[in-house]
């Protein structure tokens, strides 16, 4: 599972670089290096694109994981290098992002848009597969997601637009419920498709959303 995120134009960039002219760049090795947004390379492409628009780059960092919370010690290391830029250019998903802006001190600017958390479906090719609903339906639905992959959310089977097994809405993506139905059948549980789905609960999405873990003896 990986946060995925796309770049961000470089106008957009900078242009909310706009003002400041010294700038430290903080890349992610986990997810953005596996979506080609944030890793080695790409941090060393923005670094050059910055020093051609004329900014200063006071120096670079691919963090392990960036929202990890040893992403504090990563920064440490590199601390003078960060207090000599008056931004932080962070080429991470937002999880990232606000790792990072919680120990800089300093503005920090998002060089991505992220997406969706999705799965590895092929050597570059990801997949949204759940929208956190914190209502799971999964164990009616043979384990694939009508809340995220029918385009329209459907709880109780397909909408009648459904077309040789793709989606009306995309043709070129399947039919969720054409998946969900060939799953059922496969695993002999077709009898799911009769059951009635109730109305979703929307408050068990309410956001902020937070969770404590009680840990014996801690
Ligand atoms: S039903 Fe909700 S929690 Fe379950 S996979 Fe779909 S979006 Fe995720
Ligand atoms: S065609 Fe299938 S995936 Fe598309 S909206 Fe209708 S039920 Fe959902």
């Amino acid at each position: 599972m990986k946060s995925i995120t796309r770049a961000k134009p470089m106008e957009a960039v900078l242009s909310g670089l706009e003002g400041y002219d010294r700038v430290f760049i903080a890349g992610c090795g986990t997810c953005a290096t596996m979506c080609r947004t944030g890793g080695i390379n790409e941090v060393a492409a923005m670094s050059r694109a910055l020093e051609e628009a004329g900014k200063l780059v006071t120096g670079t960092l691919v963090i392990p994981t960036a929202c990890d919370t040893l992403t504090q010690e990563c920064m440490d290391q590199n601390r003078e290098a960060m207090e000599d830029a008056q931004v932080t250019l962070v080429m991470s998903c937002a999880f990232g992002v606000q790792t990072v802006s919680g120990y800089v001190g300093r503005p920090v600017q998002p060089a991505l848009d992220t997406l969706f958390f999705g799965l590895e479906t092929g050597p570059g090719h990801f997949s949204e597969v759940c929208m956190q609903c914190g209502d799971c339906v999964l164990a009616d639905t043979a384990g694939i997601c009508p809340v995220t992959a029918c385009h329209k959310g459907l709880l109780n089977g397909p909408c009648g637009g459904t077309n040789n097994g793709k989606c009306e809405i995309d043709s070129a993506i399947d039919c969720a419920w054409t998946l969900i139905y060939n799953r059922l059948k496969e695993i002999g549980r077709l009898d799911l498709m009769r059951e009635y789905c109730k109305p979703k609960n929307f408050q068990a999405m309410a956001k902020p959303g937070h969770v404590d873990i009680i840990i014996e003896g801690g």
